[in-house]
């Protein structure tokens, strides 16, 4: 794989930066690509089997079962039950990844915890888990590749952004990048919440900001303004995630005032379901 590109963009009025990460492959790109690279590194016959849990419009779920397809290893999905409704769409992240060879299993509401806890303790040497985002320590590697290619790009921009959920991605390129400063934003919980599972992997160095929403926004839910600025970075020449990225383009327009590499996380496969509810919502 080669470096992934870098565009320059302009958004009211100010020069940006994007790394292109989304470039990297139609499911499995953006940040789920890095937080990947030590199992995608794994040779195919190591292991057999994938094993993950969580929600069925996860960019995680498709990335992962687009590594399996190309590994050709097995991939079990755990989630909680789903709606025929959802079952039916020929759209989305789950749609995909059931054509990647997903197997799908629903666990009853009122199992769904302990049997997720229960996972890791059946499984045998040629399985792996991951857990929910794929917040694990393996992530570490696939940042310093990323952090490397921002060096080797020489550009003479001194701060970067990327949107947090787990604040995995976040924290390991600012760990990787010391000479640089690296602003993310909770988009997922507050900043508390943020901070915590930040911590829980290793302690925050001074490189990193955390940008304070000014407004709260709940996690996947259609708000007009994050359509505003999808549209207006769309109008700039790149298609950006509407989960993550408005809320960290926000932040970045209305508190920052430098030249910035935005590291582009992906997800832009999930936009056809998002647009839709959108479209419901009557805002497009
Ligand atoms: C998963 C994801 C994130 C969050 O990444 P973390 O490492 O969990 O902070 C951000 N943007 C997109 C598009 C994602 O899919």
């Amino acid at each position: 794989m080669n470096n992934s590109p870098i565009s320059k963009i302009s958004l009211e009025g100010r020069d940006f930066y994007v790394k292109r990460d989304d470039l990297i492959d139609p499911f499995l790109a953006g940040n789920k690509y890095r937080k990947l690279y030590t199992l995608l590194k794994t040779p195919s016959n190591k292991l057999h089997k994938i094993i993950s849990y969580g929600g069925t419009q996860s960019n995680a779920m498709l990335a992962i079962a687009a590594m399996c397809k190309s590994k050709g290893w097995e991939f079990d999905y755990y989630t909680k039950p789903l709606s025929q409704t959802q079952k039916s769409f020929s759209h989305g992240n789950y749609f995909h990844s059931i054509n990647l060879g997903m197997n799908h299993i629903e666990i009853a509401e009122v199992l769904y915890k302990d049997f997720i806890a229960s996972i890791s303790i059946t499984v045998d040497a040629t399985t792996f888990i991951i857990d929910q985002g794929g917040a694990v320590e393996e992530a570490k590697k696939g940042l310093e590749v990323l952090a490397q290619e921002i060096r080797e790009a020489n550009l003479e921009i001194k701060s970067l952004a990327t949107p947090s959920g787990t604040g995995t991605t976040a924290l390991f390129l600012a760990l990787s990048l010391p000479e640089f400063k690296v602003y993310t934003t909770p988009c997922v919980g507050n900043t508390e919440y943020l901070r915590e599972q930040m911590q829980a992997l290793h302690e925050l160095p001074d490189n990193l900001v955390i940008l304070e929403p000014l407004k709260k926004h709940h996690f996947a839910k259609p708000y007009p303004e994050f359509l505003d600025i999808y549209k207006k970075l769309l109008e700039a020449g790149v298609e950006f995630d509407l989960l993550y990225a408005p809320g960290m383009w926000e932040a970045l327009l209305n508190q920052t005032n430098e030249e910035i590499l935005y590291i582009h996380s992906g997800g832009v496969s999930g936009n056809e379901s998002m647009l839709k509810r959108y479209e419901q919502k009557g805002f497009y």
